[in-house]
């Protein structure tokens, strides 16, 4: 399995629009891993592209990238940064797979896409705690808490499990408790370092204390935003303990 990082930034990416705070000022100066597009991430499965998420930046993030193939899209829910960009594939050439969720498919229909959206995807309903196995692989999606329904993917490739746990608050139920616990790697957006009263996302605190408890190998984390710390002192944070990376626009992990 091969997991490409297209975009780890929050809901407005860094530098935010008309933002001149610290944090996206050295971002406009600096550039590099300092810029974070809006979080997409690319699951390369045996003989399957799977893209997790289309943000409005993603014509940009693909080209950047030079992805020219990709067979399936995951959508974790319905908010501006995960989905704004699926319209950009009424200019894919080739036939692309829609894993969404029934209500959330109803719901693209009825406000955004209209009878296009079957024009321009195979639509494949997915269902939490079902999996879909095909090609020597599986994906399980689960149930996360968030502000609207909101999906979390477990993939499966031989004795490879990975999880990513989407727009998730800290309340996991107890059944996404046991899909996370003892996973390879879990991936997990985390827009603000510390933790925040009424919160829908995870911070980089909560998200490090889940790691001990349930017993992850290696934690990813990725959807940061401007209020959070910048890529470098990250790195250097993290780098006080065992298996902690912060994503960046263009990390590739292979096992
Ligand atoms: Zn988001
Ligand atoms: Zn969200």
């Amino acid at each position: 399995m091969r997991i490409r990082f297209l975009g780890t930034g929050g809901a407005e990416g860094i530098p935010a629009m008309a933002c001149g705070c610290a944090h996206c000022t050295r971002a406009r100066q600096e550039g590099g891993r300092l810029i974070r597009r809006r979080s997409a991430v690319l699951f390369s499965l045996p003989g399957y592209e799977l893209l997790l998420d289309t943000p409005p930046d993603i014509k940009a993030q693909l080209e950047t990238s030079g992805i020219r193939e990709i067979n399936g899209i995951y959508i974790t829910h319905e908010h501006h940064d995960h989905i704004a960009g699926l319209e950009e594939f009424l200019y894919w050439r080739e036939g692309v797979d829609l894993f969404v969720e029934p209500g959330l498919y109803r719901k693209l229909i009825r406000e955004n896409w209209g009878k296009r959206l079957p024009e321009i995807v195979f639509h494949m309903d997915i269902h939490p705690g079902i999996g879909v196995c095909f090609n020597n692989f599986s994906i399980v999606p689960f149930e996360v808490r968030h502000a609207v329904p909101c999906f979390g993917l477990e993939l499966n490739e031989d004795h490879l499990r990975v999880v990513h746990g989407a727009d998730s608050d800290i309340r996991f139920s107890n059944y996404a408790r046991s899909v996370i616990a003892g996973t390879d790697l879990l991936i997990l957006n985390t827009p603000f370092f510390e933790s925040r009263e009424e919160e829908s996302h995870l911070s980089v605190q909560e998200a490090m204390a889940l790691k001990e408890e349930l017993g992850i190998k290696r934690l990813v984390l990725t959807h940061f935003n401007h209020f959070n710390r910048p890529h470098d002192e990250l790195v250097e944070y993290f780098s006080r303990f065992e298996g902690i990376t912060a994503a960046y626009d263009g990390l590739c992990i292979e096992f």
